[in-house]
């Protein structure tokens, strides 16, 4: 059991979720469900001045609509709990002060306009090895002056002491083994007295190792994090239990040029967030896949593409094929374009494949939120209209326009229809054809139409003129399924009464 895969999902609650960090969960929930291991939530909240209300909430409703099953957490519980970070202080600052005891840490006094100043007189300035000499931390003032200062209650940072000229060996199951010498790094600061917490860096490896998480599957840019984490690791005396480092290609924005950020979406037009998110402080509405009509099966298949492929040309993949099918071997190194086009088109196809009766209860809200009484038409009714129209959809809002007229008589009528079908003969002719209508002696789509078609014939009437004019009628525009499908749904009377509705009303606007 001692080897059984655990991988966690750490995002921090500093937004709404971002698509990118989405993928890094979906990655991790797949290696782990193919492992049997498993999956554990972590909030990094360490962070205090970027925290937002609200974000931790949102990252379990996306995970849970999409599909990706926690199963150790802070809603979930488990036993290497807390999971949370802000919970777990006093875990943190007793490594902190085992690195500073060690040697391997140290306590830095340094106030911001300090740093400030160093920068300016300093171009590429760096708290390391050849600076760290003249600043103000526990290697360069006295012993009696650093326990003085922390005595008053001095404000202090606790840093990583890197020693310089050190080859770092990273390896890692997508970029392969890499050597970086660790003169490149920075002291990094581990812990802040300011607000009694660590830093993202120790916190993230302290918690890693604790939690026994066999590989850490990250989203983020992998240099120089890793080969310092590699560090802390050793200076933990923690390297033979080191997880498995997987760093995952970068999302790049559609052209391929840099990172896919969170504001792309609304510059291009497609949501970068799984839900939409109202922001607490600006009050800004962003986007997001659910409200944008999207199914979360597509949105899981077009993210595992985005950066895997199966290695053959499949592209339509279920959840549970993607859990077999995985692999890190098949992970790119460079970053993955972000086509959103493509996303709905696995959306349209998702939509196709889905039975009539299941689009129609996600129909049923878009429905009510365009004033249609739901209650007043049966569910069957509802599967027969989404199974004729979906064909023509890739998100499900646009369900709403392509099936409006099965559940709403029109009440405008399209202008550029109008000029180009609504002859002066027309309002004669639909009278006519109510009373065509009221004949039938079948309405059903067949039957009806040959009756019509014959009428059409015996008059001598423009066959495509009339049938224009009789759909704008029905419709309120020359576009939709097969015309006598539509009057057969919604029925003699209703079909009757939008014809002689149309003969008083349709006329351009501008008449
Ligand atoms: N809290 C970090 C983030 O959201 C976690 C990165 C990691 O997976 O280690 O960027």
């Amino acid at each position: 059991m001692e080897n059984k895969v655990r991988v966690r999902f750490a995002p921090s609650p500093t937004g709404p979720l971002h698509i990118g960090g989405v993928r890094t969960a979906l990655y991790n929930y797949l290696f782990a469900r193919q492992n049997g291991g498993e999956m554990i939530l972590r909030i990094e909240d360490t962070d205090s001045n970027r925290f937002v209300p609200g974000a931790e909430d949102y990252i379990n409703e996306a995970l849970a609509w999409l599909g990706i099953k926690i199963d150790e957490g802070v809603r979930d519980g488990g036993e290497y709990g807390p999971y949370k970070q802000s919970e777990r202080r006093d875990i943190y600052r007793h490594y902190v002060k085992e690195l500073c005891d060690n040697g391997r840490a140290y306590v830095a006094f340094d106030t911001p306009e300090e740093l400030e100043a160093k920068r300016k007189e300093m171009p590429n300035f760096q708290y390391d090895a050849s600076t760290r000499g003249g600043m103000r931390n526990s290697l360069s003032l006295s012993q009696e002056e650093t326990d003085r200062l922390l005595a008053e209650g001095a404000t202090y940072v606790v840093r990583f002491k890197v020693e310089p000229g050190q080859d770092i060996e990273v390896d890692d199951l997508i970029r392969g083994k890499v050597v970086i010498n660790s003169s490149i790094l920075d002291d990094k600061v581990l812990y802040k007295s300011a607000d009694d917490l660590p830093t993202y860096h120790l916190a993230n490896i302290v918690d890693d190792h604790l939690m026994k998480i066999t590989h850490v599957i990250r989203g983020e840019e992998w240099l120089p994090s890793a080969p310092l984490h590699v560090l802390l690791y050793e200076a933990f005396g923690w390297r033979d239990t080191m997880p498995q480092f997987v760093h995952l290609p970068l999302l790049l924005k559609p052209d391929g040029k840099g990172k896919l950020s969170k504001r792309d979406g609304d510059r291009l037009g497609f949501p970068v967030f799984p839900l939409e998110w109202h922001d607490p402080k600006s009050g800004e509405i962003s986007s997001g896949y659910r409200e944008a009509g999207y199914l979360p099966e597509a949105v899981i298949n077009f993210l595992a593409l985005l950066g895997w492929n199966p290695g053959d040309d499949r592209e339509i993949m279920s959840m549970d094929e993607l859990v077999r099918d995985f692999s890190f071997a098949h992970c790119s190194k460079s970053g993955a374009k972000f086509d959103f086009e493509k996303g709905k088109w696995f959306n349209h196809e998702y939509i196709m494949a889905k039975p009539d009766a299941e689009l129609a209860e996600l129909f049923k809200p878009v429905l009510e939120k365009n004033g249609v009484d739901v209650s007043s038409f049966s569910d069957e009714y509802i599967a027969k209209v989404v199974g004729l129209v979906k064909n023509r959809v890739s998100l499900l809002g646009e369900l709403w326009a392509n099936a409006r007229f099965f559940f709403v008589a029109p009440t405008e009528y399209a202008e550029k229809d109008i000029k180009k079908r609504w002859k002066p003969e027309m309002p004669q002719i639909m009278r006519e054809l109510i009373e065509v209508l009221k004949q039938v002696p079948d309405f059903s789509s067949k039957p009806c139409e040959e009756v019509v078609l014959a009428w059409i014939a015996e008059k001598g009437y423009h066959l495509g003129n009339v049938m224009n004019a009789f759909r704008l009628t029905v419709v309120g525009e020359c576009k939709g399924p097969h015309m006598f499908d539509i009057t057969e749904f919604i029925g003699r009377d209703e079909t009757i009464a939008r014809v002689s509705r149309g003969i008083e009303n349709i006329r351009l606007a501008d008449a």
